[in-house]
């Protein structure tokens, strides 16, 4: 077998939008002679699939990054703009055929409508001969291979993470990152001019465009995403300096007002940064263990491992448990509960104009950035589900809508885990209570000052529940609901649908 048993080969970027540790461009460039990579917009499928202008722009921001990276590598990347996934395997096809690819690389995506999208794009390539690798890189492990005892995928994290750990665990042995490709030699520089001009005739492009579809930089709330650097430079260097001060992490994830959560999440979504990237730096600060506990360094690193096992968690769910990409609840007796048709209620929540001041501080933040703390955004999908009583699938597409980080495994089983209809190991009755999670975790107000000005006068006390005749003050208006009264009505619904 020749070191390099393919000539040509091509690979199709998606969320994976770098040159380090990117399995399969990696594998491309050890087995092919010369390279080529394609990303391909399909924009009808994005909007339905409730993608927004913030993760859309952010995709193309960095793919343009990625780019200059590789074209310094004598990679030339293409650009192809469809309507929806439907018209992929055609395409592909296509374009293997003028490329002349000798096989195609990619990296696995897994909610349901990809897998679909990726079976279909191997089965078309199979009838011309060309050999398709899908490598697992949007995870740590293969979803679908760590299995509880009778085979079933795990449905809650606890013991999900202690498997993990117990087969996985020791050292990260197996996740070490694997170098970007070195640059691929003359046999590249011959080739491209001819795949160049093969290019121009099949639409595919060599310009990374600003906009795609109904997707607009200008047209929409896009602007946003010129707060984040873009690109794997900028990524890495926001790690190196998270890890900085990942020692305390533990300590102050949760306090909206401060900066001590990585904000990797746009990165780790476009895939400007791997999983595998982010675990070793905290491996790295704690001894190489997943947990605290003996030989642990750092209570800080174990922590934020733990919420990259929460990540990895919801994408292997999504394998294991297919129905949650069909719009429907992972625990099916939920199927039935009486949501609200208050249609006021939701257009309330989403302009951050509920009259509970740590929610609408929360949504303005969302609104305004493109981007909310973990901690609030639990705290606004309970008051959304369970005292708005509004279903989820109506927060979890406004999410999509705006967030810069959308990503369907983690915002779907977020979503479902505040709205107990997902894999929360705790009964229904969990329902939070903003002005005691304000109090705790914004004690001073500080970030609700920020987000909610009318209120920046108030004092530290009553700025989390303003007094009665503090309320239509400078239109702040005056709570959508007694949240005591309406967590009790909340728990008879889920409680009668037990029954
Ligand atoms: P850090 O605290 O620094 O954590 C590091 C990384 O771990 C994150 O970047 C993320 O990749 C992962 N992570 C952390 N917490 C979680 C979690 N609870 N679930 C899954 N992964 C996690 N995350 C998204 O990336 N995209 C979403 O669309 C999304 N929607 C959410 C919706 C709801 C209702 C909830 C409750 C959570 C959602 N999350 C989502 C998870 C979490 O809020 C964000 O990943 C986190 O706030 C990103 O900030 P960070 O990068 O500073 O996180």
């Amino acid at each position: 077998m020749p070191e390099k048993p393919y000539q040509r080969g091509l690979v199709w970027l998606r969320n994976d939008l770098r040159l380090a540790d990117n399995t399969a461009l990696y594998r491309a460039a050890r087995g092919c002679q010369a390279l080529a990579a394609i990303y391909i917009a399909t924009p009808q499928t994005w909007s339905s699939h409730g993608d927004g202008d913030n993760v859309v722009a952010m995709r193309l921001r960095s793919l343009a990054a990625l780019q200059h990276a590789l074209a310094e590598k004598h990679i030339p990347l293409y650009f192809l703009e469809l309507n929806a996934f439907a018209e992929v395997p055609q395409a592909v096809v296509q374009i293997a055929e003028k490329l002349k690819v000798n096989a195609l690389f990619a990296n696995a995506e897994y909610p349901l409508n990809e897998l679909r999208r990726d079976s279909a794009v191997r089965a078309a390539l199979k009838e011309v001969g060309v050999p398709v690798e899908y490598c697992t890189d949007r995870t740590l492990i293969p979803p679908g291979s760590l299995t509880t005892n009778s085979g079933d995928g795990f449905k809650v994290f606890t013991p999900f993470k202690r498997a993990f750990i117990s087969r996985h665990g020791n050292s990260g042995e197996g996740f070490a990152p694997l170098p970007a490709p070195h640059a691929l030699g003359t046999e590249h520089e011959s080739v491209w001019p001819e795949w160049i001009a093969l290019a121009g005739e099949n639409n595919l492009v060599r310009t990374i465009p600003e906009t795609v579809g109904k997707y607009g930089v200008a047209a929409g709330g896009s602007d946003k995403v010129l707060e984040w650097d873009v690109g794997e430079k900028a990524a890495l260097k926001r790690l190196k300096a998270f890890a900085n001060i990942v020692a305390d992490y533990e300590g102050w994830r949760d306090f909206p007002a401060r900066e001590n959560t990585s904000r990797l999440s746009p990165y780790l979504n476009c895939g400007a940064i791997s999983v595998r990237q982010c675990a070793k730096m905290a491996l790295d600060a704690n001894a190489g263990q997943w947990m605290g506990g003996k030989g642990s360094l750092s209570e800080g690193a174990s922590s934020w491992l733990n919420e990259l096992l929460w990540r990895e968690f919801y994408q292997h769910l999504v394998v294991n448990f297919p129905r949650v990409c069909r719009n429907l609840p992972f625990k099916p007796e939920t199927v039935g509960v009486p949501w609200s048709q208050r249609s006021e209620d939701f257009a309330r929540w989403c302009e951050g104009q509920t009259g509970v001041p740590i929610v609408d501080a929360a949504m303005r933040q969302l609104n305004e950035t493109g981007w909310m703390h973990n901690r609030l955004r639990m705290v606004v999908a309970s008051f959304l589900t369970k005292n708005l009583l509004t279903d989820w699938r109506k927060g979890e597409r406004y999410f999509m809508q705006q967030l810069v980080d959308a990503d369907f495994a983690a915002n779907n089983g977020g979503w479902q885990w505040a709205a107990s209809t997902g894999t929360d190991a705790a009964p229904y009755f969990r329902v939070f209570n903003p002005y005691s999670q304000s109090r705790r975790f914004d004690p001073d107000g500080t970030f609700i000052r920020r987000f909610v000005p009318e209120l920046a006068s108030l004092s530290d006390r009553d700025i989390h529940c303003p007094k009665q005749d503090l309320f239509g003050q400078d239109n702040y208006p005056q709570p959508i609901c007694d949240v005591m009264e309406s967590r009790k009505n909340a728990i008879e619904v889920f409680a009668n649908l037990k029954s």
